[in-house]
């Protein structure tokens, strides 16, 4: 699969003008180093994530706009590769990070986890170097409308370091909220992650799914999984104007995404860990659940 992926990127950034256009766009990207508590999070000035960070995800605004994961309204350039019998994998014209991918079901159907985690630990594996992550229809999905995953180069990818100090539920002592499974069963980690979504169902759901960003890689048949609970889409700094961010997956795992040169400058390490604390589920309700899951495993 990587070959295939190595191909693709060769001739899209050729043939596909926004592509290379993207990349250029990360080539050029400026990047601070961070402690945010004890951890280093990586700070990216990206000017091309604009559109997606402030993209309006409600119902009737995504209606209105042609889906942009649907193949009839791709750009002709525009090639993917298949994986397994539903999805496609495509180069993500507005990259964050090395060889950034959007991968898409074949079908137009809503952005849903049930159902989907073994397609998730299935790229992963088929992926060495990557790491596959999902964004909750609520909570970082620029396409709520249509199902995907992302993935990308695991080169920079600051928790994987964090994640050899952390207990299983991080919580106390880590800047954000966030459960973390390692095993080398498939079937055993997809339940676990499944019963996480089920007690998070049961005590915080109250719109489509539980807001979650969920993050796996898979190196010789070990699987990790970072899942970060969320309690709110977007903090309260970007609806005032103050801040233009939009924290999603790749933020949550320490590459913490602006789009905007003002906020590059000004925005502080205290300000990232209270971002952090804000868009997370708060402490309580995460330790009822990390308790509970602990009963039931
Ligand atoms: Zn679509």
């Amino acid at each position: 699969m990587i070959e295939t992926i190595e191909d693709l990127f060769r001739r899209q950034a050729i043939a596909w003008p926004q592509l290379a256009a993207g990349l250029r766009g990360l080539a050029a990207a400026r990047t601070r180093r961070m402690k945010v508590g004890w951890s280093d999070v990586y700070l990216r000035l990206i000017p091309h994530r604009l559109a997606s960070s402030t993209a309006a995800t409600d119902p009737d605004s995504v209606a209105k706009r042609p889906c942009f994961l649907c193949g009839s309204n791709m750009p002709a350039e525009e090639e993917g590769a298949p994986f397994d019998d539903y999805l496609i994998i495509y180069c993500n014209p507005f990259p964050i990070i090395e060889r950034h991918l959007t991968i898409a079901h074949r079908e137009h159907r809503p952005q849903r986890i049930a159902g989907q985690l073994e397609y998730m630990l299935k790229l992963a594996a088929a992926l060495p170097g990557y790491f596959v992550f999902y964004n909750g229809p609520e909570c970082g999905a620029s396409a709520p409308d249509h199902l995907h995953f992302q993935a990308g180069s695991r080169r920079l990818f600051p928790i994987e370091r964090d994640a050899a100090k952390l207990p299983e539920a991080a919580s106390a002592g880590y800047s954000r909220n966030v459960l973390i499974f390692r095993d080398r069963n498939e079937s055993s980690i997809a339940s676990r992650l499944n019963k996480v979504m089920e007690l998070l169902e049961q005590s915080t759901c109250f719109g489509i799914e539980p807001m979650i960003n969920l993050a796996v890689h898979c190196d010789s048949g070990r699987w990790t999984a970072y899942l970060f609970p969320r309690s709110k889409h977007r903090p309260w700094a970007y609806y005032t104007g103050e801040l233009t961010v939009s924290p999603a997956a790749l933020d949550m795992c320490g590459v913490f995404v602006t789009p905007q040169p003002r906020d590059f400058e000004r925005i502080t390490a205290a300000d990232i860990e209270a971002i952090y604390r804000e868009v997370t589920l708060p402490d309580d309700q995460f330790r009822r659940v990390a308790n509970a899951l602990e009963k039931r495993l």
